[in-house]
């Protein structure tokens, strides 16, 4: 495992000049004028200071959000629906800038930030399209009377995101809010806020009202809080670990703020023996090391039947050892850096405990020749690990899995639902009705059959249990942006003419 090319970017691309937070439409410094590095996870050097928000600057995207909200609820859609286009045109035109800032601040590996930046005028498309098709419904009641349902706007709503999809994860949900006639305050992770300040230039460019966007940077515990607390604020999409998920939960409780959770996992690929195993590896691989398995969805417990078992591991460490792990700016990089010196830490101490729980078959160091400073782990497997040990149960977020064999499918069932989380899960075999009679089975949001993961607009994605509530994406999003108001007309000449009361209670 080398790094096969040279760094190709040249050092004066590796840094960013000047960057503001987007606050009522005017880029602009923290009040209190405090702000923090940001690095490149290649190398470790600082890349921008970024302004570090507190609780009066997210008052005041608030307050902007607020204001705005009146006007853009009633927006018409096909308005909405104009300035989203115009907006999915700008990204497109802006495609390799977002994709260099993508790529500098998270350490997703170029051609990847190019594909997923690529990608994004998807989700603002569909939104747009959607814009002025979801609505409310007529009700069929008893008597001389119209019934129906409006289907309206939230009002501000409060978008949490973290640092593995920076862009993607921001516009899944902001575009639906958008659409749907919410205003919105964004805060990126801290880690990575660099291409959603870019798209917030797109999103002034546009045309988009001031106050519709705004974008808070900062920490967790300061702006973060500060946000999800706000009473002004009436949804939050918080989109992180299931820890502070939690949190975020319970500083909405307090005002009763509707929430969407989309939080960890512990995802299992499941290998059925008769799988096509060059695919299964792939696929494997693919689950564990996408982004050094920091997605939410990886696959890192690999359940694979006791009849492969050999084969298979025999093929993926053959695989593994010709994976290009390296600067991300690298042509041919397979796998780039984990995004900080804190994620690094934390997956070397998940691989240290893993020595302990099990057998380490593969990996567990650093990859030869990969730049110094820079937060880079090999792809790494441990086989003989006990269901019940912290690698097969806690989510380590980086790219690091567990093998289980398993023989018989009710074994196999049994193993993958006894976890706290239950976002996803990829099958890998022929037998149709054996693979969907375990999907079936399976607790998990989602379900991916030889198959890449792959998220589209289109449809929902979220999690069971611990993973999550709601849904991103899809018809199933609208909930998530909406609230219901109902109306009734009574058509009799008078008040109680001929109809059918249902008194309410007095
Ligand atoms: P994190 O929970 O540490 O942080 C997520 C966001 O929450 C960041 O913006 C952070 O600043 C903010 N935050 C932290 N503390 C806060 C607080 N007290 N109040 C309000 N906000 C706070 O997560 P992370 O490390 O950035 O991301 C990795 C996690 O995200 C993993 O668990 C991964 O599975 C999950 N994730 C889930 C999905 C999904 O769709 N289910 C997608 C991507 C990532």
């Amino acid at each position: 495992m080398s790094l096969t090319h040279p760094l190709t970017l040249p050092p004066e691309a590796r840094t960013v000049d000047h960057v503001s937070m987007f606050v009522d439409g005017e880029f602009v410094p923290a009040a209190a004028g405090a702000t923090f590095p940001t690095v490149d996870p290649n190398t470790g050097e600082t890349i921008a200071q970024v302004p570090r928000a507190d609780g009066t600057d997210v008052d005041r995207a608030v307050a902007a959000a607020k204001r705005a909200a009146i006007d853009w609820q009633f927006t018409d859609t096909i308005a909405r629906a104009a300035l989203l286009r115009a907006l999915a045109g700008l990204v497109t035109a802006n495609a390799d800038e977002l994709a260099r800032l993508e790529a500098l601040d998270s350490g997703h590996y170029l051609s990847k930030a190019q594909d997923l930046v690529g990608a994004i005028p998807l989700w603002l498309d569909y939104w747009a399209g959607l814009a002025d098709k979801v609505g409310g419904r007529t009700i069929q009641v008893p008597g001389n009377k119209l019934s129906f349902t409006l289907l309206e706007p939230l009002g501000v709503t409060a978008h949490i995101v973290p640092w593995n999809y920076p862009l993607l994860v921001m516009v899944r949900s902001i575009a639906p809010a958008l659409a749907l006639g919410n205003t919105v305050v964004v805060k990126p992770a801290e880690d990575t806020s660099l291409s959603t300040l870019k798209f917030a230039e797109l999103v002034k460019e546009a045309g988009f009202p001031a106050g519709v966007f705004n974008v808070v940077t900062g920490f967790g515990s300061e702006a973060g809080a500060s946000l999800a607390a706000h009473p002004d604020v009436a949804g939050i999409t918080f989109t992180g670990s299931t820890e502070t998920g939690r949190t975020v939960a319970k500083l909405a409780a307090d005002h009763i703020a509707q929430v969407n959770l989309e939080l960890g996992g512990k995802s299992p690929t499941i290998v059925f023996p008769d799988a096509d195993l060059d695919d299964a590896v792939e696929a494997a691989i693919q689950g564990f090391c996408s982004h050094a398995g920091q997605v939410c969805v990886a696959g890192t417990r690999l359940f694979v039947h006791t009849d492969i078992r050999e084969e298979f591991l025999t093929k993926l460490t053959d695989r593994l050892r010709s994976t290009r792990v390296g600067d991300g700016f690298a042509e041919g990089t397979e796998m780039g850096p984990l995004v900080s010196q804190k994620q690094y830490d934390r997956v070397r101490e998940y691989i240290e405990i893993g020595k302990t729980e099990g057998t380490l078959y593969h990996g567990g160091g650093r990859p030869e020749g990969a730049p110094e400073g820079g937060y880079f782990v090999e792809p790494t497997v441990f086989v003989d690990v006990p269901l019940d040990a912290r690698i097969a149960r806690e989510e380590i977020f980086g790219p690091v899995a567990s093998v289980h064999s398993w023989s018989t499918d009710d074994e196999l069932v049994e193993a993958v639902n006894d976890s706290i989380y239950g976002l996803f899960a990829l099958l890998l075999g022929s037998d149709i009705k054996r693979l969907l009679s375990t999907a079936r089975r399976l607790q998990v949001g989602g379900v991916m059959i030889n198959d890449w993961f792959g998220e589209l607009p289109m449809t929902p994605h979220g999690g069971h249990k611990q993973s999550g509530t709601g849904r991103e994406e899809g018809l199933e999003a609208v909930h998530g942006y909406t609230q219901v108001k109902h109306v009734s007309v009574n058509l009799d000449p008078s008040l109680r003419a001929g109809t059918n009361w249902v008194d309410a209670p007095l």
